[in-house]
């Protein structure tokens, strides 16, 4: 070997095919430039410059590999898009502005006027507006169904059916669909099944192993994990589904900075470790909260009395960090739970180390009508908690006072 070739082979990062998903966190995708630097570089660049005009002409026609422009192309979120790809156990990933954007382009890319969609009743409320209010101007319709009700899934298929859409588990309930037979569902009506993997991550449930054949993010939440930055990233298979998506991307431009790329890369590397960490404090969490004499009801999977505890075992490696809890009392009490709290933040966020607090009723599904908010379980004394990493003592004393003075 020479010392070029040796350099180079120290440059390139190598990786057992085998790795585990914590080394895939910190290993996949890293490609150091002639620099040599060790940690990932950022390339904040929206252009690239060509060795000749006929070096150029092959760039953007495809037919050799090379940067173009960084609306579609930039080294620093490759690296992030290879990272995650390899973490979902993917083949490709096209990374977005945000999570919505993740959503929207894999709507735009895969579906045409006069298909339609199902999706479960329960996914981020934006995602809904996005399929009524959106989607269906454009001729695309979609029918609502429970996410556990293979029944429901079953019978809303149509000829049309093009894409079935879905969250497990869902917020904030921590409902778990069967991913493998909602999977079935839709191969047997040629239709892609799309799995917002948001409230698990790729170090806590894979969907693409249970038949899904895409995955949408928002990087905002656990993948950055630290709520800096807004960001989404799709994950797949299929090389036309991907030439699609990339395509909508490419033309429309809801591209990832690579400043973004290289937090949410950061995020990745710790990924497994603070999962592991949310769930850990969770599961105290809700067991604390099912011993309270002032809590109806505890939503958590990682409560063996859970009606998918099962499934959720056999789909995910741990429980997650969102939990909810109804409170003896009404819209009045949850908001005085809330209230009394003086570290958790009021807030609708998740997926961060701090540990937010929500009326979901009030807030994430305001814009319900009564009617739908009842069918989808949400009463006026749930309290939603996305738990973070501060030390579950200092969680747990923060929420006494205000259910001990219900
Ligand atoms: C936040 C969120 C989104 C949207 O992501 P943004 O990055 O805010 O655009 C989509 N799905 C789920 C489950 C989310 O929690």
């Amino acid at each position: 070997m020479t010392d070029d070739d040796l350099l180079q082979s120290r440059i390139q990062t190598q990786l057992a095919d085998d790795a585990a998903i914590e080394t895939i966190a910190i290993r996949a995708g890293h490609t150091r430039s002639h620099e040599g630097e060790h940690s990932e570089a950022i390339y904040p660049t929206s252009s690239f410059v060509y060795r000749s005009a006929a070096h150029a002409a092959a760039c953007f026609s495809g037919e050799e590999e090379g940067n173009i422009y960084s609306r579609f192309t930039n080294p620093t979120v490759s690296m992030f898009e290879k990272r995650l790809a390899a973490m979902e156990g993917g083949s490709w990933c096209v990374a977005t502005s945000s999570g919505m954007a993740a959503i929207m382009s894999v709507c735009l890319g895969l579906l045409r006027q006069g298909d339609e969609v199902v999706a479960s009743r329960d996914i981020f409320g934006t995602s809904s507006v996005l399929f009524k209010n959106y989607m269906g101007r454009f001729g695309v319709d979609t029918t609502f169904v429970t996410l556990t009700d293979l029944n429901e899934w079953r019978s809303a298929m149509s000829a049309k059916t093009k894409l079935l859409f879905m969250e497990s588990p869902s917020n904030p309930l921590l409902q778990v669909a069967d991913i493998e037979r909602v999977a079935d569902i839709a191969h047997n009506a040629d239709a892609h099944l799309v799995v917002d993997n948001c409230l698990c991550s790729p170090s806590l449930q894979q969907p693409l192993k249970f038949g899904a054949d895409i995955v949408t993010h928002s990087a905002t939440k656990y993948l950055d994990g630290q709520g800096r930055a807004i960001g989404g990233a799709v994950v797949g298979h299929s090389q036309a589904a991907k030439d699609e998506i990339y395509g909508v991307l490419r033309t429309t431009g809801p591209t990832m900075s690579p400043f973004n790329a290289w937090l949410f890369h950061k995020g990745l590397e710790t990924l497994s470790l603070r999962m592991h960490a949310h769930s850990q404090n969770a599961i105290k969490l809700a067991e604390w909260l099912n011993e309270h004499p002032k809590v109806k009801k505890v939503h958590y999977t990682g409560l063996n009395d859970h009606p998918q505890y099962d499934l959720a075992r056999k789909q995910q490696a741990n429980f997650g960090g969102l939990l909810s809890f109804e409170v003896n009392g009404s819209q009045q009490q949850a908001w005085q739970v809330i209230d009394r709290t003086k570290m958790l933040s009021i807030t609708a966020n998740l997926g961060d180390v701090k540990t937010t607090i929500t009326h979901p009723a009030t807030t994430t599904h305001g814009r319900l009508s009564p009617e739908d908010r009842q069918k989808a379980g949400i009463s006026d004394a749930l309290v939603r908690v996305a738990v973070g990493l501060e030390h579950i003592d200092d969680i747990i004393k923060d929420l006494e006072p205000g259910l001990s003075s219900i």
